[in-house]
């Protein structure tokens, strides 16, 4: 062993990717979370929108001790009846009907990538490959997938980046229908851009852009990953839009804190998946889909999404009454409990305030907080955070 290596402070064992806070958590149960110092905080982030049960929900728990108890891992090339049930339950309760696990969001919006461009070189013989994303988007890290995103300070120092990927401005018809060529082979879309600010797709501008794309042949992926698993009060977010994407992508909440990410596809993308094609090692272990299980069996069976649109309206509620008049704030949207309150000014001064306070938020954008409190949270837990929000916020008025 090296000394000096040990020496060191153990952060420096870490490669720099995160400006982490100044605080440790160590346990979490239900919307409450403590540090090594004994504080309790109200978390009102949600690790970034993974725990939607709250903090180690008991019957995911449940599940995982099972599994752990029984079998962990045996590699893709043999059936494993989690990963199958747990397929079964994400297409009995949404649009798709095949489903490919993997283990992140980037991992499974590059999958949604390449089932497209397989589709349509493979299956439609078109030689088809552009992926056309949009402005202030974010789609994950990996090379292809912060090439989709629609934000250069992802991409600084990355380069070459691959090809085939084109932007166009969010919620702009005209753009898409001047950015569609006989390339084209499928539209990414967020129907609301969470990190890039809490931004929704437009009514009217989704349905132009279905239709579009139905008429060119070209496949609808929608990034779900942030809004899905109740989020935003449906199961999915293209539910408000009475819509079905030919592929959508899951991972954040799906596993309640399990790592686990998913690609969902429409049947006539079956075909294009042969065995070989695609695959992950750890895609859908037995203890990730027992995971998913018993986090979508909670959701739809505990009615989950309805219970986030009702908390996520008085949530929106109480905020704009709270922040009525308030000059900072620029306007309070969202939908369901995926909220932001756009301000004025960077809002890094206000999280760290409420920190200190003991109330856990985020930004999206410089500009946004961001509120993403699990599904179960309390009229209480909700009238907490505004208080402390109402009276931070008519601090930064004064300063
Ligand atoms: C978080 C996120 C991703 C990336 O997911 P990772 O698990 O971090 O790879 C992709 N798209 C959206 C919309 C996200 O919010």
């Amino acid at each position: 062993m090296s000394d000096t290596k040990l020496a060191a402070a153990p952060e420096q064992s870490l490669l720099p990717t995160y400006a982490r806070y100044p605080i440790t958590l160590v346990k979490g149960e239900g919307s409450w979370l403590w540090d090594d110092k004994g504080n309790k905080y109200l978390d009102f982030m949600s690790g970034i929108a993974v725990t939607n049960l709250g903090h180690a929900p008991q019957k995911v728990k449940e599940a995982l001790m099972k599994q752990l108890d029984e079998l962990w891992h045996v590699s893709n090339l043999f059936r494993i009846p989690n990963q199958e049930e747990a397929a079964q339950l994400i297409t009995a309760n949404s649009c798709g009907d095949a489903v490919f696990f993997c283990n992140s969001g980037a991992e499974a919006n590059e999958a949604a990538i390449k089932l497209a461009r397989r589709y349509q070189q493979k299956v439609q013989n078109n030689g088809r490959f552009e992926i056309i994303t949009f402005a202030q988007s974010f789609h994950g890290r990996t090379l292809a997938t912060l090439t989709a995103t629609g934000q250069e300070k992802v991409k600084e120092g990355f380069a070459p980046l691959p090809e085939g990927f084109k932007y166009i401005p969010y919620n702009d018809i005209d753009a898409l229908k001047a950015a569609i060529s006989d390339q084209t082979a499928a539209v990414m879309l967020e129907m609301i851009q969470a990190e890039g600010g809490i931004l929704p797709a437009d009514q009217a501008f989704v349905q132009d852009l279905v239709k579009l794309c139905e008429e060119n042949g070209i496949l609808l992926i929608v990034d779900e990953i942030q809004t899905g698993m109740g989020r935003t009060g449906k199961l999915f977010a293209y539910e408000h839009y009475g819509i079905e994407p030919d592929i959508f992508t899951l991972a954040k909440g799906l596993g309640s804190g399990f790592p686990v990410g998913a690609a969902v596809a429409k049947e006539q993308l079956r075909e294009a998946f042969g065995p070989g094609s695609h695959g992950s090692t750890f895609g859908g272990t037995p203890i990730a889909t027992a995971a998913v299980k018993a986090t979508i069996e909670q959701m739809v069976g505990e009615q989950l999404p309805e219970r986030a649109a009702e908390m996520g309206a008085y949530l929106i509620d109480e905020l704009k009454n709270g922040l009525a008049g308030n000059t900072f704030v620029k306007e309070v949207r969202g939908q369901g409990l995926i909220v932001g309150i756009e301000c004025i000014e960077p809002v890094a001064p206000i999280l760290a305030a409420a920190q200190e306070q003991g109330l856990l938020v985020i930004s999206a954008g410089p500009n946004v907080i961001r509120l993403l409190p699990n599904l179960l949270v309390t009229k209480e837990e909700i009238d907490q955070a505004v208080g402390t929000l109402k009276q931070l916020l008519t601090n930064a008025v004064k300063a």
